[in-house]
């Protein structure tokens, strides 16, 4: 479904991506782990049109997106999450989640979108006026990953999204994560610190040392892996 190829990316003259390849096949979650200052974000950022990459390229179902701006992807069926919950903390939970479907017009299918993300996430529901400055950490994560899937992605781009939660709310956003791709098929590229509860998620994974991948294959394999265990895990 997505396909990476060499991608490399700078900062100035700071080498940030230095050829970076990546297969995600169409209902898989792939995780993309590696340390502080790796190139996670960036990777996911020249994905998604944010960062631009300076050569190499990504082929979604065959059609060239490199460097293609976010707002173009949403119509392509690529929606992104970004890192700490950028929510609009003046508007409500339901005005958040309506500026994910800006690009749908059919009032039947936005409440169908609507609908959707209240069931997988109630707790958004019981909340619906309530300002999303005012929501919990957890809650603003949430409502980050159900205003991306308002527009009913085919590809989902999570950044970080255990990023600051609690450990009981790290926890419950995992498993939601999976619920998402188990219950609608929605494919999903994770990127993720938490090396741990991201490999337990996941099909396959890749992980990104200092602007390369450096290490890649089935999530149980990689969480086996004495070198993973060591650098990412915690465990020796
Ligand atoms: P983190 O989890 O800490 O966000 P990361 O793996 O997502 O880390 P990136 O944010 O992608 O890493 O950063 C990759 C490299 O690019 C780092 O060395 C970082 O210092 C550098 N970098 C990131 N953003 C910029 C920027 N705007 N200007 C210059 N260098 C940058």
């Amino acid at each position: 479904m997505l396909s990476i190829k060499d991608l490399n990316t700078y900062y100035g003259n700071i080498h940030a991506l230095k050829g970076i390849n990546m297969e995600i096949e169409q209902g898989e979650i792939v995780s993309l782990i590696g340390s502080n200052g790796a190139g996670k974000t960036t990777t996911l950022g020249s994905i998604a049109g944010l960062i631009p990459a300076r050569s190499g390229s990504v082929i979604f179902k065959g059609q060239d997106i490199t460097n293609v701006p976010a707002h173009n992807l949403v119509k392509l069926g690529i929606s992104l999450s970004p890192e700490g919950r950028e929510v609009f903390p003046a508007l409500s939970v339901q005005e958040n989640l309506r500026l994910g479907a800006y690009i749908k017009t059919d009032k039947a299918k936005i409440k169908e979108s609507f609908e959707r993300v209240y069931d997988l996430f109630p707790r958004l529901r019981e909340r619906i006026n309530q300002s999303a400055g005012t929501l919990s950490g957890g809650e603003q994560q949430m409502l980050a990953i159900g205003r991306a899937l308002m527009c009913e992605p085919e590809l989902l781009l999570l950044d970080e999204p255990s990023l600051g939660l609690a450990p009981n709310l790290v926890l419950m956003i995992f498993e939601l994560i999976e619920s998402i791709n188990k219950k609608h098929g929605t494919t999903i590229l994770l990127i993720e610190q938490n090396a741990n509860m991201a490999l337990s998620i996941s099909h396959r994974a890749y992980v990104l040392e200092t602007g390369r991948i450096s290490m890649f294959g089935k999530a149980c394999d990689l969480a086996n892996d004495p070198r993973v265990k060591k650098a990412y895990l915690g465990q020796m």
